[in-house]
């Protein structure tokens, strides 16, 4: 089964990501995630990708499709988040998974209003060893900036600046609409409210993907 959650920055896709692929065992394959830790270990795939992802400017495409290619196996569960962006890596999802004979279950769009993003991507703050996700209103590290959960030190993303954020938004802006006409079309498409409650909305994430067959327990 293979799963896609679209969303603004800071809709929460990568908190919601976690709980459902534990839940429904998908395997989590998030793309900025994928950038980030590359970019960390100065890698080639990381050198060609670090001025865009902080620029807040995406990545090309060529460059995203080749590593989520090389990524897919054949006949697993995933969760893709942060992949397809636009129209045109869809189009190369979809040529990926013919020869797999696999096809896309779900795309859901968590769906937040465009202040709500930015207060959320601008307190933002996260663990620069594990990853760890914070807030400076609604979730601070207890202990200082050091992290809850390794000790690690806590830090603002270069791209969640107030600057940067704002750009990423609009470029998302721009790119979802024809995304979400292409699912609409093949039938997957729906909805969740991302301005609820963490557990709201993985509750109604959860009711999406139970009743949908064989992943439901
Ligand atoms: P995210 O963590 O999903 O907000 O992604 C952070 C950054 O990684 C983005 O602003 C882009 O620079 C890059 N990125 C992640 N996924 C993609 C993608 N599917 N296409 C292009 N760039 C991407």
């Amino acid at each position: 089964m293979i799963v896609i959650l679209l969303g603004a920055p800071g809709s929460g896709k990568g908190t919601q990501s976690k709980v459902l692929s534990s839940k429904f065992g998908f395997t989590h394959l998030a793309t900025g995630d994928i950038f980030r830790a590359e970019i960390a270990q100065k890698t080639t795939l990381g050198q060609k990708a670090a001025e865009y992802v902080k620029s807040g400017k995406l990545v090309p495409d060529a460059i995203v499709t080749e590593m989520v290619a090389g990524k897919l196996e054949a006949g697993k569960n995933y969760l893709l988040d942060g992949f397809p962006r636009n129209l045109e890596q869809a189009q190369a999802l979809d040529s990926m998974l013919r020869p797999q004979k696999a096809s896309i279950d779900r795309v859901i769009l968590l769906d937040l209003p465009e202040s709500e993003a930015i207060k959320r991507l601008t307190s933002r703050r996260i663990c620069s060893k594990c990853g760890e996700v914070y807030n400076t209103v609604t979730r601070p590290p207890k202990n200082d900036m050091k992290c809850d959960v390794c000790g690690g030190d806590v830090i603002q993303r270069e791209d969640d600046g107030e600057a940067t954020a704002k750009k990423r938004l609009m470029v998302f802006d721009d790119l979802t609409s024809p995304l979400v006409a292409y699912y609409k079309a093949e039938g997957v498409f729906e909805r969740v409210d991302a301005s609820q409650t963490p557990e709201k909305v993985s509750a109604d994430l959860s009711k999406l993907l139970s009743g949908s067959g064989s992943l439901a327990r």
